[in-house]
């Protein structure tokens, strides 16, 4: 447990009587001094990889991210870009990034890129300066989505991120259809203890909550847990308008589905599912991405968004199979069955391949490699 982070909680709830669900991740996540992301040993690799709390597709496999940097090749070839400005929002420990600028180290035409990077963890900023450092393009670090905008030249813009968006704190509800009640999770005090309470909807946040569920209201069963994140809201509000102003397209890559419904929060410590309450500070908590929500966000903005892929059927349509074969020209036996068992993992069925889903969007008129409309 992370007892500065504990008491720092307790003197909120004593003051506040009770924190809304993505109030107490956020803190939990997020704060300053005591918070997941800014206090865990990450020297040690304890986050991302093999030892850490979890491991991501980049980590997996270099094919992941050689892939990506040849989408966003394509896309700047098919566009006639020679200038962009590439944003990644949470970049792990910048081994994405590196794969995509290898690939751009090999093109022919001499696009330049503008690095930005949203980050709000230091100890990952050092790792991605030492990943990157080789590759000489300039790098801007950012800590705040609501600070990027501003501070970025007129250049089309390609924003990438993987794994970001399961992170972001959100709210749970739950529906009484028979009683017709809504209520919102929330954490309490209890003596010494936190522990999870439900309360009952004001009447004044009722309609935006009826909104999510109105076409779904048949299909419903009682007591139907509801998840809405107001940081992925206000992110991908954030990203419409960088697209808008500079033009551009954003390839979103994460776990989830295409509706708000179910109770998906977990925690994970050290590669394990831990109870929620249990290890606060560190462990990883993540959720599904409502990739419906998402979608409606972009329409609202009067941008383009495409047929939402599998993470499967994306790789496989860049060509995964024909990279596989040429790396395992060069390889040894034992690069080889690396190369194999990182494909397993990221395209099989079983494993990332169906629930990790690909979104993107771009300004209209844009011409976007392999997504259809
Ligand atoms: N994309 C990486 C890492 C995923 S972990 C990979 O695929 O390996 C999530 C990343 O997002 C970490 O770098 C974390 O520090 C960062 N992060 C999480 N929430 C953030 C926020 N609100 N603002 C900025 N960075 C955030």
């Amino acid at each position: 447990m992370n007892n500065k982070l504990i008491n720092h909680l307790k003197e909120l709830l004593k003051k506040n009587n009770y924190l809304d669900l993505s109030t107490f991740l956020n803190v939990i996540l997020y704060n300053k001094q005591f918070g997941f992301y800014n206090s865990i040993n990450f020297k040690k690799n304890k986050l991302i990889g093999k030892e850490g709390h979890f491991i991501t597709a980049p980590e997996i496999s270099q094919l992941f991210g050689e892939l990506i940097g040849i989408w966003i090749l394509q896309l700047c070839r098919k566009n006639h870009f020679y200038n962009i400005n590439l944003l990644e929002l949470g970049p792990g420990k910048g081994t994405l990034m590196k794969d995509i600028l290898r690939v751009f180290s090999q093109q022919k035409e001499n696009i330049k890129i503008k690095i930005h990077l949203l980050e709000f963890s230091k100890v990952l900023k050092s790792f991605q300066k030492e990943n990157l450092k080789k590759y000489c393009h300039e790098l801007k670090w950012y800590n705040d989505i609501f600070k990027i905008k501003d501070q970025l030249n007129d250049n089309p813009t390609i924003v990438i991120s993987n794994e970001f968006f399961d992170c972001l704190p959100i709210n749970q509800y739950k529906f009484y259809k028979t009683k017709n009640i809504f209520t919102k999770k929330i954490v309490r005090l209890d003596e010494n203890n936190l522990f999870f309470d439900e309360k009952v909807l004001e009447p004044e946040d009722i309609p935006f909550i009826s909104n999510i569920i109105k076409n779904d209201f048949d299909k419903l069963n009682d007591e139907t847990t509801i998840e809405h994140s107001p940081f992925i809201l206000s992110h991908i509000n954030q990203i419409c308008d960088i697209i808008l102003k500079n033009k551009g397209a954003n390839l979103l890559i994460d776990y989830g589905k295409k509706d708000p419904y179910g109770d998906t929060l977990q925690s994970v410590f050290k590669n394990k599912r831990s109870n929620l309450l249990d290890k606060i500070g560190e462990s990883d908590y993540s959720s599904l991405v409502d990739f419906r929500n998402i979608e409606q966000i972009i329409e609202n903005k009067n941008l383009q968004h495409y047929q939402l892929q599998t993470q499967r059927e994306f790789l496989l349509e860049m060509g995964i199979n024909n990279r596989i074969e040429n790396l395992s020209l060069n390889a040894n036996q034992f690069e080889r069955r690396d190369l194999l068992s990182g494909y397993e993992r990221l395209v099989s069925k079983r494993q990332m391949g169906n629930i990790f889903k690909v979104n993107c969007f771009s300004n209209k008129n844009l011409v976007v490699p392999i997504f259809k409309l």
